[in-house]
């Protein structure tokens, strides 16, 4: 089967809108094994759109249209796919009543223009949004098939996940499932070196990894008649990489970020923790507070970005500052154990280094971090040499520092 992609928005012809939905929709097309071989972008303007959805159907089986579903004038991509299609618009009364319901939840008046929205063409197969009024529309005639998604991605994506995927893959006659597993402190070049034979050697399931900072994401997708018959496929090779890569895996769901699972650990074992940051600014307990339910365990944290601050809010000793540095072992240790003691927690995570671009010297360059963590008394410390921009140097640290927590309380509680 294969698929292509229309993205309608003279925001996105423009750059002002990074057309994100158009990666996700091909990411998704290669799990449910569907091959994209064009994708395009096209204005607001009904001609040149008819034109692409034309040229679209005439090479691809699926046509996604995103965008253009909007209650405004210049919003007309289901009109223009109605008429190419012939299909008349009627009105629906369950999108209709959807449409007054969404109002009334959000608190607010529905403009006249919105019922325009409960407008669809015959025929056509009705994806219900959760998240906003403008409906998915899934249009079917012959062997083409049309499917029209609203623009703003938070309603996109749970409209694909909800109903479009399922239909997807019921049109590709096979069960998709797939696995996750989310790696810390390995590199993806590592990852892909130690997985090399598993990646190569088979077709069924597949095995891709993506790298963001800091971690690694290995996913496993198998295709079969069933969905049991895919888990069946998938187990041996989830089992093989968790052999291979053991503690590192943090988690196997995919919703689960690192500072979930470094949380699930403090609460768990019902430890307190503080953070004192300097090179990161606070972006480590930014990180932690994504976590609801944190206030359980985070008692506080500090930025103590100049020697001072380290002195007076820490307690670093002013010799420590001056025979080594603040950006050096023996600094971080006492950050450390100084926060935990005067926050009176259980845990204490430091962060200092040098994010750049400036400030580096041949012994201690730009990208140089030490992460220091204080379990009971007991410090551990870890040196790091990150590279990039300063924003990366920043966000590879606050990676560094979770999975830090995390191997510190794995270790002292023997999990
Ligand atoms: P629309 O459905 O055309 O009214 O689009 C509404 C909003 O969704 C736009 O203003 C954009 O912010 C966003 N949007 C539309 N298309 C895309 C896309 N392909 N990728 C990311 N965001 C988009
Ligand atoms: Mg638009």
């Amino acid at each position: 089967m294969v698929a292509e992609i229309i993205s309608v928005g003279t925001e996105l012809l423009l750059g002002n809108t990074v057309n994100t939905n158009a990666a996700y929709l091909a990411e998704q097309c290669a799990r449910l094994g569907i091959c994209v071989y064009y994708q395009s972008v096209v204005g607001d303007n009904e001609e040149r759109l008819a034109a692409t959805i034309r040229l679209a159907l005439g090479r691809s089986d699926v046509v996604f249209l995103g965008g253009g579903l909007g209650p405004t004038e210049d919003d007309l991509t289901k009109e223009t796919a109605a008429k190419l299609f012939g299909h008349a618009l009627v009105e629906d009364e369950h999108t209709r009543k959807r449409i007054a319901a969404y109002f009334e939840r959000i608190g607010r008046e529905a403009t006249e223009n919105n019922w325009k929205q409960a407008l669809v063409p015959e025929q056509a197969i009705i994806l219900d949004n959760e998240n906003g009024s403008a409906p998915g529309l899934i249009m079917e005639e012959g062997e083409k098939t049309l499917i029209l998604l609203p623009g703003p991605p938070m309603e996109m994506i749970p409209m694909f996940q909800g109903g479009v995927f399922p239909y997807l893959s019921d049109k590709v006659g096979e069960a998709i499932v797939s696995k996750v597993l989310k790696i810390c402190q390995v590199g993806e070049s590592r990852v892909e070196q130690e997985l090399k034979d598993l990646i190569h050697g088979c077709e069924n399931p597949t095995i891709a990894t993506y790298a963001k900072t800091g971690e690694v994401t290995v996913r496993v997708t198998a295709r079969a008649k069933t969905e049991s018959e895919a888990k069946k496929l998938i187990k041996p090779y989830v089992r093989q990489i968790k052999f291979r890569f053991g503690r590192n895996i943090y988690t196997t769901d995919e919703q689960v970020e690192l500072e979930d699972a470094v949380a699930a650990l403090l609460k768990q074992q019902n430890l307190t923790f503080t953070t004192v940051e300097s090179c990161t600014g606070g972006l480590l307990a930014g990180r932690l507070v994504n976590v609801p339910g944190i206030s359980g365990v985070f008692k506080q944290g500090y930025v103590t970005y100049s020697n001072k601050a380290k002195r007076r809010l820490v307690g670093v000793k002013k010799d420590t500052l001056t025979a080594n540095g603040a950006v050096s072992e023996k600094t971080a240790r006492e950050m450390a154990k100084g926060a935990a003691l005067r926050a009176g927690c259980d845990m204490a995570v430091a962060v200092t280094g040098i994010a750049g671009p400036d400030g580096g010297t041949p012994e201690k360059p730009v990208g140089l971090v030490y992460i220091a963590c204080s379990l009971r008394g007991k410090v551990t410390v870890r040196k790091c040499q990150f590279f990039g921009s300063r924003r990366k140097i920043r966000e590879s640290a606050v990676s560094a520092a979770l999975a830090l927590m995390r191997d510190c309380i794995l270790e002292n509680f023997e999990l």
